[in-house]
């Protein structure tokens, strides 16, 4: 019987953009099976509930067959071993990034040596983009409909009416 490979992609998702869907489009092309999985902290305050961000990545995500949306809450490791998965996959934006994600994977590894953190680099396209930085945009008056999908688009008009996303 061939071995389902199945992998992890945790992240906050508060929304998800165009550059957490590149990603999950490569490791989708890489694994048999991905969950995208979301982070819920109650000691983090978030824009979006889970459920609303779990809806928007699922919408968002639909034109991939292997791949699914979950929450969790605890610690990740926990969850890829509650998921029978070994491999987590992050994203890597610019140098900035690397000090937190290496810190993050070492933690893990020594929390759970039998998983591996995996990186994929984002796409020149997307090396600018977070969700902190589109809610900024979309919060000051710009437009941001070509950094994220339709769905969290109509979302965020909805979250923030006093301005239209749509004005430079
Ligand atoms: P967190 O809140 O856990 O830092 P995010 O939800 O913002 O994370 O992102 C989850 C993962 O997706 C992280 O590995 C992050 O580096 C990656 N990521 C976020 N934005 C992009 C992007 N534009 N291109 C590639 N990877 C990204």
């Amino acid at each position: 019987m061939k071995k389902v490979i199945g992998a992890v992609y945790p992240g906050s998702f508060d929304p998800i953009t165009n550059g957490h869907i590149y990603i999950a489009e490569r490791a989708a092309g890489l694994f048999d099976e991905l969950t995208v999985s979301i982070l819920t902290n109650p000691q983090k305050q978030s824009t979006f509930s889970v459920e609303e961000r779990k809806t928007m990545a699922r919408e968002a995500l639909c034109h991939l067959p292997n791949v699914k949306v979950d929450s969790f809450a605890g610690l990740l490791v926990d969850f890829l071993r509650r998921q029978k998965s070994r491999i987590i996959v992050r994203g890597l934006r610019a140098l900035s990034d690397f000090e937190y994600e290496f810190q993050l994977a070492q933690m893990n590894r020594q929390l759970a040596p039998e998983i591996e953190t995996l990186f994929i680099v984002t796409d020149a396209r997307y090396s600018y983009l977070s969700s902190h930085a589109v809610k900024d945009i979309f919060n000051f008056g710009g437009p941001v409909q070509d950094m994220v999908p339709p769905g969290v688009f109509r979302r965020l008009r909805e979250r923030f009416p006093r301005f239209d996303g749509e004005k430079v």
